[in-house]
């Protein structure tokens, strides 16, 4: 239950010193009041919700420019922990990662009348010949040339399945809730290739259980709705709606027959269900998904073909699915968390456990060297906490003020190793804040709870 991806990528002492992981040395600009967060984002109109106010307060993401932010380092452990995870998904279902360039020359785009399409929304810009291009907002485009330079495609190879987690730039004319809308954003985004229709559909099918199964490990309750094509094109499309006040799309359920679908796609004034007749419920959703159908738009258009059984060449038929991984973080705090204090997904917390010792003072000696002794027990038995336990050295606070900032901050365990510890060996105290479950457990007992 606990972290379960991928902890051999970091490590349980700093790398360089190894030190323990200590918080003292963290670089998290912390603890900001709202006035203060509201001067960061400069003006006040652009705090717009709750995840965006809370990840400025507790130092997850720093302001960069309108719609653009740095994203500090719990952030960045959090994200990678999410890329592991939609890499075990993807790769289960046979996707194979590449990674293509932000940079796409302007031609690719004219092919498809998407240069023109797209509008203001592509960033444009041109290098010293002069020569055009856009930063990828997308990647159909990219692909399809990529998979058409390939000659000799074997109907027995397909499906091909690429994907990849980059950066995306898009000039939304209204960036805003944080990490929910940039300008500037991580996507993972996949695109495959099949020898049929049929083929292509059980494909489509195998992604959509994919995002499923990636979610509801989240812990994220997210609805599958019918969605608009867009100017991505195809045929079908479904969207991954998590149900938010804050949502900026609308969808309606049946709860009769299960139908469900942005209501984009629906006549507005549609009270009752197309599929059974029976009265659709509506909520506001934040879209955190999107698969497409695209048939043979793309690769019609840039020769993207293999040879069939009798040798023939066909052309592949595609589809597209497109996961915000910075959106999907942003939306699980705004969902989880409380108007003071970040909850997360237990799978993405950048830390699970936080250990607070005592405040300096009289037997600090021995206090501190319990707390290490119990960092250390639980990184060396339990592997999969490795890397994965601070512990919060600001021993110049009061345990208190220090638990509060634990708190707020949502680490999943927090342990304190007060000076009660020091004579009763049972006094160790574990909060579970997902819980909010209270537990006093000997040094064994607490690695066992873990
Ligand atoms: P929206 O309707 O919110 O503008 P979209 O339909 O334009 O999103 P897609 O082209 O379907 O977005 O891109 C795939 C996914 O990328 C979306 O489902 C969403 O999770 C994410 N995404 C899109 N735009 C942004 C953005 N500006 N900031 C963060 N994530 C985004
Ligand atoms: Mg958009
Ligand atoms: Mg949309
Ligand atoms: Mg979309």
């Amino acid at each position: 239950q606990l972290s379960g991806c991928g902890p051999h990528r970091f490590y349980h002492r700093d790398p360089e010193t190894g030190k323990r992981l200590v918080l003292s040395r963290m670089f998290q600009p912390q603890n900001l009041r709202e006035d203060q967060v509201l001067s960061l984002e400069g003006r006040s109109g652009d705090l717009t919700c709750k995840s965006q106010r809370l990840m400025l307060q507790v130092g997850l993401i720093h302001p960069a420019g309108p719609g653009s932010y740095h994203l500090l380092p719990y952030t960045v452990r959090a994200l990678e922990k999410l890329e592991r995870l939609v890499d075990q998904e993807m790769q289960a279902i046979g996707g194979q990662k590449v990674n293509m360039p932000s940079l796409s020359p302007a031609e690719l785009w004219r092919a498809t009348s998407r240069w023109d399409l797209m509008g203001k929304e592509l960033l444009r810009l041109r290098d010293r010949h002069g020569k055009e291009y856009c930063l990828g907002p997308t990647h159909e485009e990219a692909v399809t040339a990529l998979v058409a330079s390939q000659k000799t495609v074997s109907y027995k190879q397909l499906p091909f399945l690429l994907y990849q987690v980059t950066r995306k730039f898009r000039d939304e004319p209204r960036p805003r809730f944080g990490l929910l809308r940039g300008r500037e954003f991580y996507m993972k985004d996949m695109y495959s290739f099949d020898a049929s229709p049929e083929a292509a559909r059980h494909t489509y099918g195998l992604v959509g259980k994919a995002y499923g199964s990636l979610f509801r490990r989240l812990g994220l309750q997210c609805v599958r709705v019918q969605a608009d094509v867009g100017s991505i094109g195809g045929t079908t499309s479904h969207e991954f709606q998590l149900p938010a006040d804050i949502g900026e799309d609308r969808f309606a359920v049946c709860p009769g027959c299960g139908f469900s679908a942005n209501m984009e796609t629906l006549r507005m004034s549609q009270a009752d269900c197309p599929a059974c007749r029976g009265p659709l419920t509506e909520a506001r959703g934040i879209e955190v998904g999107h698969t497409f159908h695209l048939g043979t738009r793309y690769s019609s258009i840039f020769n993207a073909q293999f040879t069939d059984a009798q040798g023939k060449p066909c052309l592949a038929e595609m589809g597209c699915y497109g996961l915000g991984m910075t959106r999907i973080l942003a939306a699980a705090l705004e969902v989880l968390s409380t108007e003071d204090c970040v909850r997360w997904p237990g799978l993405l917390a950048p830390y699970q456990v936080c250990l607070i010792p005592p405040k300096k003072g009289s037997k600090e000696e021995a206090a501190t060297e319990l707390s290490g002794h119990l960092y250390d027990l639980i990184t060396e038995t339990l592997p999969q906490l490795r890397g994965e336990v601070l512990l919060d050295d600001r021993t110049h606070r009061t345990i208190g003020n220090r638990l509060k900032d634990a708190n707020k901050f949502g680490y999943p365990f927090v342990i304190i190793a007060g000076k009660r510890a020091l004579e009763d060996p049972a006094h160790f105290e574990v909060w579970s804040q997902n819980t909010g479950e209270v537990v006093f457990l000997t040094r064994e007992g607490v690695t066992e709870f873990l």
